[in-house]
């Protein structure tokens, strides 16, 4: 059975207490791999190396750091295939999407914030016979805890800023997913990253997840996760003052206007597109649109179109290049979202399609398949509106006008993202100002661009990633004062 080991200090190890963890492939239900269950002293050990690199690393120049993480997206570009295949049997998501999507990213995320290393600058404040200049330098070491929907692709979202901006790294992928995180650590051996530098350690949230948390000479925690998690390792963190960023859950709504297409053409690639924001990666994307209002007057004819669109989305084996929809991750979070489906049920709701776990016949007949679920009938006040199910589910509802689409979209505790349909312009700049979402996007939807600002309002989270925001989390900020007249 193969064993996945921490990387620490720039080996691979076995966890100092010996513990493992099962790990699965989704689409089997089997066992494939066990993973290394880190505890404190696994923490300490890694800590103790990222201590020794990190003055080394902080004094690096920016063009070192930015050819080394150049190198790492490399090495991610020629393992592609092997990357693809570890994402998909790891997550249970389709190889073409880990193809298209997870790997293709994490390459990018690598090679934009090398540049970032080599374009980061600060500002300076001339007045009055003085200047004032910020010097942004390195915070020492910092903690990483990513989530199982995009493993890699989240995983090097946070560790190459971090890297860029001259910290060493604890990493925490995932438990449920922390394949590629360990293949990543091999690619850091080839690459020539100096040891200690990043350390990727391996374990439950509950366990080695919390230690980094509380750990004395963490300095920052970039966690992305459940909103509920997030609650508690800022409860954790506020106490020692350590700088957070919490990418957290949404419960997205999608608004789709009668104006919404000028043609027939336009009409099909809204579809197209919210039925991809509705069921991308089995709808396990924090994303994803999950509540879809419709203005009445077109609602019968969208509800038909895109239910028939849904029933077209067939789950298949991940390992097939066909397969446009693989499994939930975990047997526990199959549950749950069906759980979610039955409480939609008593709420009153009515399953358009889908509402069922799908047997796929062969290889993957014990595996966790979720069928695409359009709910209707539910208030916006329910549970299933309320709360984030993080799977192929999806409520549609009418609205009457932009007021009442306003108040619906906002009719929650999350605010992360929207996605809006309109050929109105002056609704769109209305609405963008109306809508409490940290990610807006009109006729449009996952249109990302790296140098953005990347992250939700109310309990979607606090802080932004992306672009310099990210190079300014990984840097303390210092100001300096020069008076010369
Ligand atoms: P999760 O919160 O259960 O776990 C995320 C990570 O945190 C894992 O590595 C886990 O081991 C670790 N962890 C768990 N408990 C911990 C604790 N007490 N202290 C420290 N670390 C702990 O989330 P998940 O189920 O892996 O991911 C799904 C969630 O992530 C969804 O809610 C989704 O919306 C959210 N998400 C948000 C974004 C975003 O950018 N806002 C992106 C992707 C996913």
């Amino acid at each position: 059975m193969q064993k996945l080991q921490h990387f620490i200090n720039g080996e691979f190890v076995n966890p100092a207490e010996d513990r493992w963890l099962d790990v699965f492939e989704p689409a089997t239900g089997k066992k494939y791999a066990e993973l290394a269950d880190g505890c404190e002293k696994d923490l300490d050990r890694a800590v103790g190396a990222a201590l020794s690199a990190q003055h080394e690393w902080a004094r690096a120049s920016a063009d070192e750091r930015a050819r080394l993480l150049n190198r790492l997206a490399d090495l991610v570009d020629a393992n592609h295939e092997r990357l693809v295949e570890a994402e998909s049997k790891d997550n249970g998501k389709p190889v073409r999407v880990a193809g298209l999507v997870d790997i293709p990213r994490a390459a990018l995320n690598l090679r934009f914030f090398a540049a970032a290393a080599t374009q980061f600058a600060s500002e300076s404040h001339h007045a009055n016979g003085s200047i004032n200049y910020t010097l942004r330098q390195p915070l020492g070491t910092v903690g990483c805890i990513s989530p199982w929907n995009l493993p890699l692709y989240l995983f090097t979202w946070k560790i190459a800023p971090a890297l860029a901006a001259g910290n060493c790294v604890i990493a925490k992928p995932s438990e449920i997913t922390p394949l590629t995180a360990t293949l990543f650590g091999e690619l850091c051996i080839e690459a020539g990253l100096p040891a200690g530098v990043l350390n990727i350690v391996h374990g439950r949230g509950s366990e080695i997840g919390k230690v980094i948390v509380e750990h004395p000479d963490i300095s920052a925690i970039s966690f992305t996760g459940g909103t509920k998690t997030g609650a508690d390792i800022a409860a954790r963190a506020a106490p020692k003052f350590k700088k957070l960023s919490l990418e957290l859950g949404g419960k997205n709504p999608t608004v789709v206007f009668a104006d919404c297409a000028g043609s027939n053409e336009q009409w099909d690639a809204m579809l197209r597109d919210v039925t991809r924001a509705a069921f991308a990666n089995q709808g396990q994307i924090c994303l994803c649109g999950s509540r879809i209002y419709v203005e009445e007057s077109i609602y019968e004819k969208f509800l038909g179109e895109f239910v028939e669109r849904a029933k077209d989305i067939s789950a298949g084996d991940p390992a097939d290049p066909d397969t446009r929809h693989g499994a939930m991750v975990s047997k526990a979070h199959m549950e749950k979202v069906l759980d979610c489906i039955d409480i939609a049920k008593q709420e009153g709701g009515k399953i358009e399609c889908g509402g069922e776990r799908v047997i796929v016949k062969g290889r993957c007949e014990n595996g966790w398949f979720i069928a695409p679920t359009v709910i209707t009938g539910l208030s916006n006040e329910c549970r299933t509106n309320q709360e984030e199910i993080f799977g192929p589910v999806v409520t549609v509802m009418p609205f009457k006008d932009e007021h009442d689409a306003v108040r619906l979209a906002n009719g929650t505790n999350y605010g992360l993202a929207a996605s809006i349909w309109t050929q109105d312009v002056g609704r769109t700049h209305r609405l963008a100002r109306d809508i409490d979402a940290g990610l807006l996007w009109f006729n449009t939807w996952m249109l990302r661009d790296l140098r953005v600002p990347m992250g939700g309002m109310k309990q979607s989270g606090v802080g932004r990633e992306g672009g310099f925001e990210a190079m300014r989390f990984f840097t303390e900020s210092k100001n300096v004062a020069i008076k010369y007249e």
